[in-house]
């Protein structure tokens, strides 16, 4: 098996503004450690206003720390009002984009033709897509978890070339578990997160499926985090409530100890 740095990273959602965001990423640059950065990538996910200031700071004091957006437009420029597109984020140094949050896909219906269209455009533009999947709660209790998952990645993935696939970040995010204090069990976590790399290879090969990094996202916090990621695929977390408070984030970052 092929090392595979995990990746932690917090998905803000819309909270804090750019001033608590520049507060928030120095707090966490202080609490966390080089050993830390050696053994850990971490990531912020910040809303687009904030992207700027996290820049400047990152940038100022050559911090450790990547940082991302929570979506990406699926087109590169023009009359799109509202839209921020690849080019944009790549401007800001981004390392990263979500796509398809089950919060984008439940309320600005999204489907896996946009999903699709939108890891496209990030790779475009140099972006690392953090394709989000996962069923919802029905789906789970007619045990179908694994296919409804599978099926959301074949979409999202059509037609990408493996030159791109090989850098994607998966995070499997069970839509009940997020935000709801409610987390799967590592053992749920790992079947599907196993399913997932199986997928991966046989859409492209082993070694690539071998190398992508697959998060767990759903209600992670300090007292559950390292549970999850002793199972062999899951290979980082993708946090939302628990990154708002940075104490918390650096204790996930430290899962080891
Ligand atoms: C998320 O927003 O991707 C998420 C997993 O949220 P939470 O950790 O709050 O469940």
């Amino acid at each position: 098996m092929s090392q595979r740095t995990p990746l932690m990273a917090g998905n803000w959602k819309m909270n804090l503004n750019h001033l608590e965001a520049i507060a928030h990423v120095q707090k966490l640059a202080f609490g966390l450690s080089d050993k830390d950065f050696e053994e850990v990538e971490v990531a912020v996910l910040p809303p687009f206003t904030d992207l700027r200031s996290v820049q400047t700071l990152v940038d100022g004091d050559k911090l450790k720390i990547r940082y991302g957006a929570q979506d990406i437009s699926p087109f590169d420029s023009g009359a799109y009002t509202g839209e921020i597109s690849g080019a944009m984020l790549a401007k800001l140094n981004c390392s990263y984009a979500v796509v398809g949050h089950s919060e984008r896909r439940q309320y600005h219906g999204e489907n896996e033709e946009v999903c699709n269209a939108k890891v496209r455009a990030a790779y475009r533009h140099g972006i690392t897509p953090i394709l989000c999947v996962g069923e919802p709660l029905d789906v789970r209790k007619a045990g179908a978890q694994v296919p409804h998952t599978l099926a959301q990645l074949d979409g999202a993935l059509k037609d990408l070339p493996a030159e791109d696939a090989a850098s994607i970040v998966i995070a499997y995010e069970p839509v009940w578990a997020i935000g709801t204090g409610e987390v799967a069990t590592p053992d749920d976590a790992q079947e599907v997160c196993a399913a997932i790399r199986a997928r991966l290879a046989e859409l492209y090969d082993g070694q690539l499926a071998d190398g992508v990094r697959i998060q767990y996202g759903g209600s992670v916090k300090s007292g559950n985090v390292a549970a999850i990621m002793s199972q062999p695929d899951v290979d980082g977390a993708l946090v939302g409530g628990a990154a708002l408070d940075t104490d918390e984030f650096v204790k996930i970052v430290r899962f080891r100890d």
